[in-house]
């Protein structure tokens, strides 16, 4: 296995297990490591520090393992059934739910890699080049830990690195699955299209947000902007909403929402759903909601777009707070890994001194359980969200 030498003081981060190493700690390699290939990392006095992949980039080596073992099949089973031991232990598998995310990258101690579930199909992502080697490993390390699952779908032509040029393709790794899908969140029910759909089919890290919506729905008109899949829709009926209206510029996107409307709501009519662009709905629409749902795709992917990205949150938080009736409620989130609390929460309240509004926080969102964020790696807070009361 090559070794990784660190320059002096460049062990620090690795001791506090944080699992990166940036290229600019590395003294030198030793050994030709191809991109993805298991590697030794050790300090200048060549103590072990962890073993990781390795990958051509700013972050050259992700570490899987801070002992210094054997990384085989049984290795990467005990990490699945580590994370499907949490995954019941705190009540996300049952009749009632069975969609939930197995594993979280980081957070979940194997970085680059996605794991969703629906029912008896593990859809997996890499965004690593070596999670991308060891699929195989990994898609029957989840069959072989957890008996429901029967299918391993990988998806990750969008999410490797497009210089690494290995071209992988999405497809069954393990499986099939050609029937219509449901998949059960919180006893509701949903389409989910892995195939088609965005990241792996379904916006599970709503979940928690979204049952909050339906505590509050109860005899008001909601409106669930960017709704994708129409998740914050379906709870909003379920809670009593008078009058639901979901838009997403994707027509797509606004047929799955009608699908799983109707899954849910046969024939209800207090729903309709905006194949809109959002700003164009905002403006030209006079009508006013006792709640509105912000729930954008990420405005920034990366640093050097976050200064636009905060003048594009602050922008639709304002045309957002312009259309609620006063003693409403605005749900408004960000997903920008990037993008921090403060910056984000900075950005609505300009918003809200903009309309004039007086503004309270009733809550801060986050992640729900099955998104841990590794202590040792804080940058995996990525969604952010506040439960505005708007007078
Ligand atoms: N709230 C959803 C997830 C939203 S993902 C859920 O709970 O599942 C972001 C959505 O925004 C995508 O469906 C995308 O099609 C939509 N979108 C992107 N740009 C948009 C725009 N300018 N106007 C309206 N929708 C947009």
């Amino acid at each position: 296995m090559t070794t990784i030498h660190l320059k002096p003081k460049k062990e620090e981060s690795l001791l506090r297990f944080h699992p990166w190493v940036f290229s600019g700690a590395i003294q030198r390699i030793e050994g030709k490591p191809t991109e993805g290939e298991l590697a030794r990392v050790v300090d200048c006095n060549q103590n072990f520090l962890a073993i990781g992949h390795y990958q051509i980039g700013s972050i050259a080596v992700r570490a899987v393992s801070f002992v210094d073992t054997e990384i085989d099949a049984n290795f990467w089973q005990q990490k699945i059934k580590n994370a499907y031991q949490l995954r019941v232990a705190i009540g996300l598998v049952s009749t009632n739910n069975n969609s939930y995310r197995l594993i979280h990258g980081e957070g979940d101690s194997l970085p680059g890699l996605i794991v969703d579930v629906y029912d008896d199909t593990a859809v997996m992502q890499a965004h690593s080049i070596g999670m991308h080697l060891t699929r195989i490993q990994l898609a029957e390390a989840i069959v072989n830990s957890i008996s429901e699952i029967k299918n391993v779908y990988y998806k990750s032509e969008t999410t490797l690195p497009f210089k690494a040029s290995i071209e992988p393709e999405d497809g069954y790794l393990i499986g099939s699955n050609t029937k219509e899908y449901k998949a059960i969140e919180n006893g509701l029910e949903f389409q989910v299209d892995w195939l088609r759909g965005q990241k792996t089919g379904f916006f599970i890290d709503q979940r928690e947000n979204r049952t909050l919506l339906e505590h509050y729905s109860k005899g008001k008109s909601v409106l669930n902007m960017f709704c994708y899949t129409g998740g914050f829709s379906v709870y909003a009926m379920r809670g009593g909403a008078t009058e639901v209206h979901s838009v997403d510029s994707s027509a797509k996107a606004i047929e799955l929402t009608n699908k799983n409307i109707e899954l849910n709501f046969p024939n209800d009519s207090r729903h309709a759903a905006y194949d809109e662009d959002a700003f164009k709905y905002l403006n030209a629409n006079e009508q006013k909601y006792d709640i509105i749902v912000l729930d954008p795709p990420a405005f920034a992917k990366h640093r050097e777009a976050v200064r636009n990205a905060l003048k594009g949150y602050k922008r639709l938080n304002a045309k957002g707070l312009e259309k609620i009736k006063p003693g409403g409620i605005l749900f408004t989130f960000s997903c920008s890994q990037v993008i921090t609390k403060e910056q984000f929460r900075l950005a609505v309240f300009s918003a809200a001194a903009e309309t004039g509004r007086n503004v309270r926080i009733l809550h801060q969102l986050s992640q729900p359980a099955d998104h841990p964020i590794n202590i040792y790696h804080p940058e995996g807070e990525y969604l952010k969200g506040l439960v505005l009361w708007v007078e």
